[in-house]
């Protein structure tokens, strides 16, 4: 008898005999027990997980003489003629070279004809999604009216190619890819059964290979067999395969978790004369990088289904958790950049070196073992409701950021790590300028040591009121008042802008004499005098007239004295956040620096 491959001859003759797809096969056998028959199926998968196989098996489910079950007898002269696809009623059809509307109309047109010997008239149309539009229309008058004597079973490798109206009309069944597990135990079973000597290594390297298909599975075993002179070995499967062996990527992990960039460089070497794909060898690293992480977060969720369970555990507790991760990192944004690398190969090693180079092992545990502590004192600052708090907050989501940029993906180690100002803290200082004086005030009653005229000896030449402040300070319309009082006019926008660029000169009975700094001048009109009068007028209860000029004024306008105030309030923030020692040892770690112009201090909450 000549020679038969190994895909024909174990392709299964029933259910019971299939490797996988159980989920499918589940289905139908309950729908073939209950006799609850669609009359179109569509298997969708890859090439050669058993679409047209399980279709051929439920051809012979349904015409078995022995009757409609699913454990068809396969010796009745329909099991045999199917099994050797002569069978007159199962039409088979690959729509692949068959696209063409007549052919498609030509074999529809046989529908309405009763089966020549069984009990149905079965269509298979393999790699249905390659029919015109024509001939899925033909298909498809078929499909809404279906005699009671035809059944449908169509496959497709690419489901999304075929138009809604004939899916909806199908029942559609999704088979999975294999696993190398799956695959490896099957070609074991077939191999005892051939009588052929074989090596573990050498099944997983083939099941590796046909990547979720039992037939391509089966073809490389028989070009393997041939290869090996009717043996399957490890090194001839290698070299058929010229692929690289999975195993190596934990050899070269082996060296990165060593910190042996001479044993790495080697390996790479040795690899290189296999002239593999850099790319496919990177992301076979990742793989293997991603399943150790895995394991590392759930050991029992790793499964044997590459075949290397073991080795991903012991390297899973070998590692550190963030060094998986920036391995990760690195690789990824690796893969992204080795198509520019001037030669594969070299991009491939500046990869791997640059995972050794970044490994941060110059941080003890003792520091980060400072920085968590840090952390939950800084929680318990705020709590405690000390102003450090307030600034530091700030800080400690920067702390964060060091963390990730010092672990994963520092770009540059010679690069200072520069601190993000967060986009609350900018919202939090521009809303906070309307309170400024106050939490000025506050700080320095707190802090006498505190001299103003250390933020700039500018600003401190205009005399700055800053005493205590009550209602009945605010109620007498005074010019040394001016300050106080703004605040509570209730004034807004344009005028509020303008009336804080004034000082109040002088009051004589009903006339208030107001003088506007002639640099913010530009918006004024008659009709803020008239809102500044009025307002003045509301809060004193009497009829207050106000003549504004624009000039020189002899005082610090309201708007100045906020400015000053607000300086204060940032050079304490920064006195304080440069003079904390937990600060001080994150900035010398982590070889940071601060930003000064990123420090806020923040706004005193209502009831503080
Ligand atoms: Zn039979």
């Amino acid at each position: 008898m000549s020679y038969q491959v190994l895909a024909r001859k174990y392709r299964p003759a029933n259910f019971q005999e299939l490797e996988g797809q159980e989920h499918v096969l589940r289905a139908l056998v309950n729908a073939l027990d209950n006799d609850r028959l669609h009359h179109a199926y569509l298997f969708t998968g890859t090439r050669g997980v058993g679409k047209t196989t399980i279709a051929r098996i439920l051809a012979k489910c349904l015409n078995c003489e022995e009757g409609v079950s699913a454990k068809p007898c396969g010796e009745c002269s329909t099991c045999v003629e199917i099994a050797e696809g002569r069978s007159v009623d199962l039409i088979e059809v690959d729509a692949a070279s068959r696209t063409k509307v007549e052919d498609t109309r030509e074999l529809l047109d046989n529908v309405q004809y009763m089966p020549t010997r069984n009990r149905f008239k079965v269509y298979l149309i393999d790699e249905v999604q390659m029919l015109s539009n024509h001939s899925f229309n033909a298909l498809l008058k078929t499909l809404e009216e279906p005699p009671e004597h035809v059944k449908f079973l169509l496959a497709t490798t690419d489901p999304k190619k075929l138009p809604v109206t004939v899916l909806s009309r199908c029942l559609q069944f999704n088979l999975k890819n294999l696993s190398a597990e799956r695959v490896v135990k099957y070609l074991r079973k077939v191999l005892t059964a051939e009588d052929v000597a074989f090596e573990e290594s050498a099944l997983w390297q083939l099941g590796r290979a046909a990547d979720g298909s039992m037939r391509d599975a089966l073809s490389l075993t028989d070009q393997a067999i041939s290869f090996g002179n009717n043996s399957v070995n490890d090194e001839d499967v290698k070299t058929m395969l010229g692929s690289i062996d999975h195993r190596e990527m934990y050899h070269m992990i082996n060296c990165l978790i060593e910190k042996d960039a001479g044993a790495l460089l080697d390996k790479i070497s040795a690899l290189a004369e296999f002239a593999p794909d850099y790319t496919m060898l990177l992301s076979e690293l990742l793989s293997v990088l991603h399943r150790v992480a895995v394991a590392q977060a759930v050991p029992d969720s790793v499964d044997n289904s590459q075949g290397d369970q073991e080795l991903v555990l012991a390297v899973a507790e070998s590692m550190s958790r963030e060094d998986v991760q920036l391995f990760y990192q690195i690789g990824l944004i690796g893969q992204r950049d080795l198509p520019f690398s001037p030669e594969p190969r070299t991009g491939f090693e500046m990869i791997v070196l640059r995972m050794l180079a970044f490994t941060p092992s110059s941080l003890s545990t003792g520091e980060v073992q400072d920085i968590a502590d840090l952390k939950k004192k800084t929680a318990t600052l705020e709590k405690s409701d000390n102003k450090v708090a307030d600034v530091i907050a700030s800080l400690d989501k920067k702390t964060e950021n060091k963390e990730k940029a010092s672990n994963i993906d520092r770009p540059d180690q010679s690069e200072q790590v520069e601190l993000q100002t967060s986009e609350d803290q900018s919202v939090s200082r521009s809303s906070e300028l309307q309170d400024t004086a106050e939490t000025a005030e506050t700080e320095e009653t707190e802090d006498p040591e505190f001299d103003p005229s250390e933020v700039s000896a500018d600003s401190s030449a205009i005399p700055v009121d800053s005493g205590p402040e009550s209602a009945e300070d605010a109620a007498e319309l005074e010019p040394k008042n001016w300050v106080k009082i703004l605040p509570k006019l209730g004034l807004t926008g344009v005028t509020l802008s303008l009336a804080s660029n004034c000082v109040l000169r002088s009051v004589t009975g009903p006339d208030c004499q107001l003088v506007l700094n002639e640099h913010h001048a530009s918006l004024w009109n008659n009709a803020h005098e008239t809102r500044i009068g009025s307002a003045l007028s509301r809060m004193f209860g009497t009829e207050l007239k106000v003549s504004v000029t624009i000039g020189q004024p002899e005082a610090a306008t309201p708007a100045e004295v906020d400015a000053l105030n607000q300086q204060k309030a940032h050079a304490r923030a920064v006195e304080l956040i440069e003079n904390d020692e937990k600060v001080k040892q994150i900035v010398e770690s982590f070889d940071g620096r601060l930003e000064r112009e990123t420090i806020a201090a923040r706004q005193k909450k209502t009831g503080d």
